[in-house]
């Protein structure tokens, strides 16, 4: 059983702003990876520098076509207002419903965060952020926003957690996976 987690964006567009933290989506993963231990522990990924979205999309399915499960990490945004931890799935993978759910009730448990829809969020819309990385990995894959960056309370919360906190809930949700596959 092999894991792959992605950094989402990639340098060129690192994706949302967090005040808050002071970096971006790319940064802020790209350090917590490191010091979280996740590095030690899972192949990381980063997107190619490809002009397009569906190219780097692509690229990715390709660079991951050997790993049975396939995390990316991201951070939400909106107003400042909207706040809670969110998992985004392909709507026909029922193993990533179980995945979503499970994943938001830890960061819910652990952090105080809220879950903004009771099963995760499935896409199957072309149109929606987020399709091209679930289509093209071959493997079951899954789309993780723990929090809003641009929400001081929910950046509080997770900054409590910690980048130690977030690799348990990230092993024990690997761990769960296992024990079903
Ligand atoms: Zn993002």
């Amino acid at each position: 059983m092999k894991t792959a987690i992605v950094i989402g964006h990639y340098p060129k567009k690192q994706g949302a702003f967090s005040e808050y933290f002071g970096m971006s989506e790319f940064t802020f993963w790209s350090n917590l990876v490191a010091v979280s231990g996740l590095a030690k522990d899972y192949e990381i990924f980063t997107h190619e520098i490809l002009s397009g979205y569906p190219a780097r999309q692509r690229a990715m399915g390709a660079k991951t076509k050997d790993y049975d499960l396939v995390i990316e990490l991201h951070f939400n945004a909106s107003n400042g207002i909207g706040n809670g931890v969110e998992a985004v799935y392909n709507t026909k993978n029922e193993r990533m419903k179980k995945l979503a759910v499970k994943f938001m009730e830890s960061i819910c448990e652990n952090t105080g965060i809220k879950k903004r829809y009771p099963l995760g969020r499935d896409i199957m819309d072309s149109n929606q952020r987020g399709t091209g990385f679930l289509r093209y990995t071959k493997g079951d894959s899954i789309i993780l926003e723990p929090f809003f960056g641009d929400n001081k309370s929910d950046c509080l919360k997770f900054e409590k957690l910690g980048a130690k906190g977030f690799k348990t809930i990230i092993d024990e949700l690997v761990d769960y996976y296992c024990s079903w596959i």
